[in-house]
């Protein structure tokens, strides 16, 4: 049964677009330190507002970048970690790339909080907030998509709303899903007004 809220599935490219950076998303550690760099942004808060307010649920997010947990601080279901964030094998503690190598608690070194594999867990609750939510927005999930994120999709569509929004990726075209003509930032103002 359907919940309330919006889950939006989003690839790097919607990073680049939150935050109004130019070009194409690159390496995950560069799109990372750009974001960070900009810091915000007015989609962005958009995108903030709509989390507090519950109009958006949670974000699955299939980019290895972290840029979106570390700005937001919450909400972020990233199915294959992060290549930002550290984890201490020691003790278990993670931290940011940019606060220093060493684990910040018992001065372990760090390791990258991110697996080329989807984490179970992880995967587990996005399968969850995706096939729950009130209706799924796919975006920026790359040209052609990741199988993992079209599998996704079609997964949720199974039991709720799967809107594809602007630009939607030609593979997920066609297959019954919502073809809103929709742009992120259009679906945001409405969101979170
Ligand atoms: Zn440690």
């Amino acid at each position: 049964m359907a919940g309330e809220g919006y889950v939006l599935l989003l690839g790097a490219q919607s990073t680049v677009e939150l935050l109004g950076l130019p070009g194409d998303p690159g390496e995950p550690l560069e799109l990372y330190r750009a974001a960070l760099r900009r810091g915000g942004g007015r989609l962005l808060e958009r995108l903030r507002r709509g989390l507090e307010s519950g109009a958006v649920r949670s974000i699955v997010y299939l980019g290895a970048d972290g840029a979106l947990s570390r700005l937001l601080s919450r909400g972020v279901v990233e199915v294959y970690g992060a290549v930002s964030r550290l984890r201490c094998p020691r003790c278990g503690r993670r931290w940011w790339i940019d606060e220093g190598e060493r684990c910040p608690r018992c001065g372990g070194p760090g390791e990258p909080d991110y697996s080329e594999t989807p984490r179970r867990r992880q995967l587990e609750e996005a399968i969850y907030e995706l096939t729950t939510a009130e209706a799924v927005a796919v975006h920026g999930l790359g040209e052609p998509p990741p199988v993992l994120g079209s599998v996704l999709a079609l997964a949720a569509s199974r039991f709720t709303r799967v809107r594809l929004l602007e630009p939607a990726p030609a593979q997920l075209r066609g297959l019954g899903l919502e073809e809103t003509g929709e742009t992120l930032e259009e679906l945001l103002a409405g969101l979170a007004p």
